[in-house]
């Protein structure tokens, strides 16, 4: 959370605690005031009615009709007090709360637009400069065999690096607007074997591990937004870890008449407070200007998004020793 924020948040807090503190004072004050006047108004009217010969003594008083009448309108004041500063306290600090989260979300959605800002600017730019040099030094130079199938191998990869990323931008745009489901019958084990192939040609440094449970049932699902699942956390995994020969196991099997899809890393992890926050659109972990990694804060928002249009579930776990496991329920 940047510093400007972390300030406000703690003003907030002390704004509520303040009010809390003055109200508590200021009914404290009215209902001393309240029990003077009582006592004061008491004391008028036992000597009144003493004189008046109405009462004998202070028991005698403390059982006439008047003085149970003043006792009852005394202990009515003392609860309407209690009652309205308690009322007021509450509701001005609901008002403040709800104030206060609508602030943050803005600061945070705000911040977010300027990261996906900065980081489109250089995801889109970084593979088209690549490719262009590529094609460049091919054309004008009489390389070796070897060279030219290296050059192009790497302005393929790029080019691919391209599509998605722009695959995923009007993704998110239609998942906006107007997506509908294709949804057809399907055996999630074949679309997961199919998607792991591809993304294992893209990633020749990636060890992914397919536990596939046989028994799991067809589903009604969508091909293409299963696959977008799948390839965003393969992605992910592949890119949010510092190890040499990144290890991924993507799982399929039955629990509680659900199907469970597990995808685990041995990655850094996401640290529990950013858990419910990698899902929002454009959010990513740390700030642009220091971030390493490149990305946009779309894939995650995609995946949640797709998994909800299935009435699925998404959470995030630790993976063991180290990494996440995003378990998809559907
Ligand atoms: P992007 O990868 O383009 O930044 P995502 O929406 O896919 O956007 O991910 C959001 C953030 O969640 C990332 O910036 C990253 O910090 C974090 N994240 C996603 N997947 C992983 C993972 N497997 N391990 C660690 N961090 C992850």
């Amino acid at each position: 959370m940047a510093i400007g924020s972390f300030k406000v948040k703690y003003a907030l807090y002390l704004v509520i605690f303040y009010l809390v503190l003055a109200f508590a004072w200021w009914t404290v004050l009215l209902n001393v005031k309240n029990e003077d006047a009582f006592e004061a108004k008491k004391q008028y009217m036992k000597l009144v009615m003493i004189a008046q010969g109405e009462v004998q003594s202070d028991q005698e008083f403390e059982l006439h009709p008047d003085y149970l009448d003043l006792k009852w309108n005394y202990e009515k004041g003392r609860y309407m007090i209690y009652g309205e500063a308690f009322f007021f306290v509450l509701s001005l600090s609901v008002a403040i709360y709800f104030m206060g989260v609508g602030y943050f979300s803005e600061m945070r959605s705000a911040k977010q637009k300027r990261n996906f800002m900065l980081s489109i600017t250089h995801e889109l730019k970084s593979p088209l400069a690549s490719m262009l040099l590529t094609f460049e030094t091919l054309l004008k130079r009489d390389l070796p065999n070897e060279k030219v199938k290296k050059l192009s191998k790497n302005g393929i990869k790029e080019s691919q690096r391209l599509s998605h990323l722009v695959e995923n931008i009007l993704l998110a745009a239609r998942v906006e607007s107007d997506y509908v489901l294709n949804t057809e019958n399907e055996n999630l084990n074949v679309i997961i074997e199919q998607c792991v192939a591809q993304q294992k040609h893209r990633f020749p440094n990636l060890d992914i591990e397919l536990e596939l449970d046989e028994s799991i049932p067809k589903l009604d699902i969508d091909r293409m937004a299963i696959q977008s699942i799948l390839i965003n956390l393969i992605e992910n995994a592949a890119k949010y870890n510092d190890e040499q020969s990144p290890q991924i196991n993507v799982i399929t099997k039955s629990s509680k008449n659900k199907t469970l899809l597990l995808v685990k890393d041995n990655g850094p992890g996401i640290p529990n407070e950013e858990k419910n926050y990698v899902f929002e659109k454009f959010y990513r972990v740390g700030n642009e200007d220091t971030r390493k990694s490149k990305g946009t804060g779309i894939g995650l928002y995609l995946v949640k998004e797709f998994v909800k249009l299935h009435k699925g579930k998404i959470t995030i776990l630790d993976n063991s020793p180290k990494g996440s496991i995003f378990k998809i329920e559907m």
